[in-house]
């Protein structure tokens, strides 16, 4: 067992304010932080890997999951079931590492509930256009999708004041500095430093 337990991070934001981006620059350059990979029920979307991106499994197999308790919080969004396993959880914080759930607000107002000391971190665009222009730049979709899409975010947006901090996607690079910024000022804490350094403490007091 690690000297120190991990902390847990929940990341939400409406889809096309950068969150995956953001997370997987910020993880890229933090090898104490884990992603957790979700189960959904949803189809896989083109690039996605079983396993990597999410646990794809039917409709059934989650209901069966459900009620074996395997879930710390679940939630449908947008027609879809989702997931956070429990047991992987849990091991991944015992071992030290931080833990961000990617998760929506009615998960994170579940979780936050059980572990109150998690820290939450909404991710928002610099505007309604932009957050637009994201989700067109997607290709493919109609314009009637791509409104649908904007009622989702704002209603998703609407959650922002049960969060700990908020982060803008204007500038990916501010952005990120933002997001590193809050897991630094977080592993500084007395606590993690003092399990951190407890023979430096015990040498500098004796
Ligand atoms: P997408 O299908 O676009 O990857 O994700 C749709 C929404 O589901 C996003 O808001 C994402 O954060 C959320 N989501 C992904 N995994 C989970 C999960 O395990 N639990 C909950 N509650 N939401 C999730």
């Amino acid at each position: 067992m690690h000297a120190t337990t991990g902390t847990l991070y929940i990341i939400s934001a409406p889809s096309g304010a950068g969150k995956t981006s953001l997370v997987k620059a910020l993880i890229d350059a933090q090898t104490q932080i884990r992603v957790s990979v979700s189960h959904t029920t949803r189809g896989m979307r083109p690039g996605e890997t079983d396993g990597l991106n999410y646990h794809f499994v039917s409709r059934d197999s989650f209901l069966q999951m459900l009620e074996r308790n395997e879930f710390l919080e679940h939630a449908e969004v947008f027609g879809n079931l989702y997931g956070t396993s429990q047991r992987w959880l849990e091991k991944t914080l015992a071992e030290g590492f931080d833990l961000i759930l990617e998760i929506d607000w009615q998960g994170a107002q579940q979780v936050r509930k059980l572990m109150p000391q998690a820290k939450s971190i909404f991710i928002l665009p610099p505007s309604q256009e932009a957050l637009r222009q994201r989700l067109n730049n997607r290709g493919q979709d109609s314009d009637a999708i791509i409104e649908q899409r904007m009622r989702e975010a704002v209603s998703e947006m609407s959650h922002y004041v049960e969060y700990d901090y908020l982060v803008i996607n204007d500038d990916f690079a501010t952005a990120l500095d933002d997001l590193k910024a809050i897991f630094r000022a977080n592993q500084l804490q007395q606590l993690q430093q003092q399990q951190r350094f407890s023979d430096l403490l015990s040498q500098l007091l004796a």
